[in-house]
């Protein structure tokens, strides 16, 4: 870490500072520039994290060295993790193909859709049974009726399953059925829900939320990491912008941004990010362009009739045709996509 002084810090200041510094159990290093003195500090940085340095009379600015997301970042971990999901890897050129629904809502719209990705190519099911409706009396999802119909599709069609978990009371029971959880963008920053999932021996989607920065998104996925799962892949479905002729702005730049950072999987998803079916395949290749890990989209065999988010549903042969051209685009990268192994 480093200390940038004020111009006019006295020798009193000065004195004062390196003392303090010294009496926390650290080294310092001195440098007189004409204009501005620093100082170096020697020592494990995150130990002094807390610590409110800046408020010491006399210290401009405190300039930290390493990223504070210690277990995410490239630092710890230089190689790309690979996070195996009942068989399907993602990361470390090991592709994503997640569809499904926005929310089960029967068997039957499970089954249908599920078998029409499956054939296009998918290799994850999702489907929401506890959805974050922004209305109360908006479809809540069936709850652990759907999380049943979630897996017993899922395992009919040799397809992992992930579904969102937002209440840290859900976790056992979602534990239950999926092979993966969701933390969706409203929860990205419910820290005791990100706990109570660090906890369990499950791979986690962490999206990111519509407000939040490539920090705060990898400091979610730190405090996962931080409970012992090391299994996190990290999503970009679009931050809030001003122009609403989409859903929210799909920011991809965060995906080269993760990996410059972090030794996470990270992958796109469209679906929330455009809110329009038209725009989702071009941005699900511009995602895969951009090195993302895989791509999550949201199908619906009749969108009119979806009970949540059917108006950026993909119909299944929309899916099958933007599958098409991410396969394409996957062997160009020299990326797989594995499909689970059924025994
Ligand atoms: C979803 O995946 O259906 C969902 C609610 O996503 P997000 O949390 O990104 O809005
Ligand atoms: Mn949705």
């Amino acid at each position: 870490m480093i200390l940038v002084l004020k111009p006019d810090v006295t020798d009193e200041q000065l004195a004062h500072i390196l003392e303090r510094i010294q009496s926390l159990g650290f080294r310092t290093h001195l440098s007189r520039g004409t204009y501005r003195t620093i100082v170096g500090v020697i020592g494990d940085e995150s130990q002094l994290r807390s610590t409110p340095l800046s408020a010491i009379e006399g210290v401009a600015e405190v300039v930290p060295i390493l990223p504070p997301y210690k277990l995410a970042s490239v630092e710890a971990h230089p190689e790309p993790s690979i996070v195996d999901v009942s068989g399907v890897r993602i990361g470390g050129g090991h592709l994503a193909l997640i569809a499904g629904p926005c929310a089960v809502e029967s068997e039957e719209q499970l089954d249908a859709i599920a078998a029409a990705v499956k054939a296009a190519g998918a290799n994850i099911l999702r489907g929401g049974a506890y959805k974050p409706r922004t209305s109360p009396y908006s479809f809540q999802g069936l709850g652990e009726q759907g999380l049943r119909i979630l897996r017993d599709v899922g395992r009919k069609h040799g397809l992992p399953t992930v579904t969102e978990v937002m209440d840290p009371r859900h976790v056992d029971v979602v534990a239950q059925y999926a092979d993966m959880f969701q933390i969706g963008a409203r929860n990205m920053q419910n820290f005791t829900l990100l706990t109570e999932v660090g906890r369990c021996n499950r791979p986690v989607l962490l999206k990111r939320g519509m407000s939040a920065t490539v920090e705060d998104l990898l400091m979610s996925a730190e405090y996962i990491l931080s409970q012992g799962n090391s299994q996190v892949v990290l999503c970009e479905r679009g931050i809030k912008g001003f122009d609403p002729s989409t859903r929210n702005v799909f920011d991809v730049a965060l995906v080269p941004q993760v990996h410059l950072r972090s030794h996470l999987p990270v992958i796109v998803d469209p679906s929330h990010a455009t809110g329009k079916p038209a725009l989702i395949p071009a941005c699900a290749l511009a995602g895969l362009a951009a090195g993302a890990d895989g791509v999550h989209i949201e199908v619906h065999h009749c969108p009119e009739k979806a009970l949540s988010d059917g108006a950026q549903a993909l119909l299944p042969e929309q899916y099958a045709e933007v599958a098409r051209q991410m396969m394409r685009l996957a062997e160009l990268l020299g990326k797989t996509v594995s499909q689970r192994v059924v025994q």
